[in-house]
């Protein structure tokens, strides 16, 4: 889980990447504020690629959770979040959200946790809960291999591919 410390409320003095003249948290802001506020952009390192879910906190208090759908570049090595704000009922929000920060705060505005929640099935159907990652180690093959038989032999499943995504040219 990614853990985005956010500042209080600010002006900028010229559009940021992002577009934003403002950035930092308000009392009463709304969840899509916050979000727009929250997502980026971070120099987040590695580990980010594989997140599920991030958790925004200002003055140590959760105040809202994202479930990551991508990370887009931005400038100078820096990635913004996209994704879903979470609401009550989801097993993420209900754990963390206006609750004190699951780790201490740091000077630097981006940490990770190891959340014992929040974990997702590995995308091969083996049933592996996985707390980052879509595919448990290796399995990405059997994913894969799940859709050749699907079609039929390797030999059937490239003719396939090629009638169906164009011939496939090698770069
Ligand atoms: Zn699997």
């Amino acid at each position: 889980m990614i853990i985005i410390t956010i500042q209080h409320d600010h002006a900028l003095d010229q559009p940021d990447e992002l577009g934003r003249t403002r950035t930092g948290y308000r009392e009463g802001m709304g969840s899509g504020e916050l979000y727009e506020v929250a997502r980026g952009s971070w120099k987040l390192g590695e580990r980010a690629a594989g997140e599920h879910y991030a958790l925004i906190t200002f003055d140590n208090l959760v105040r809202q959770a994202v479930e990551i759908r991508r990370l887009v570049a931005t400038v100078n090595g820096r990635s913004a979040i996209e994704g879903n704000v979470l609401n009550p009922g989801h097993p993420v929000y209900d754990e963390y959200v206006n609750k004190p920060s699951p780790v201490p705060s740091t000077q630097n505005p981006i940490r990770y946790f190891d959340s014992p929640i929040g974990h997702k099935p590995c995308g091969c159907g083996c049933g592996q809960l996985l707390a980052s990652g879509r595919f448990a180690a290796g399995h990405d093959q059997t994913a894969l291999h799940q859709r050749v038989k699907q079609i039929g032999t390797v030999d059937e499943f490239l003719d396939w591919f090629d009638a169906v995504a164009g011939p496939f040219v090698k770069d």
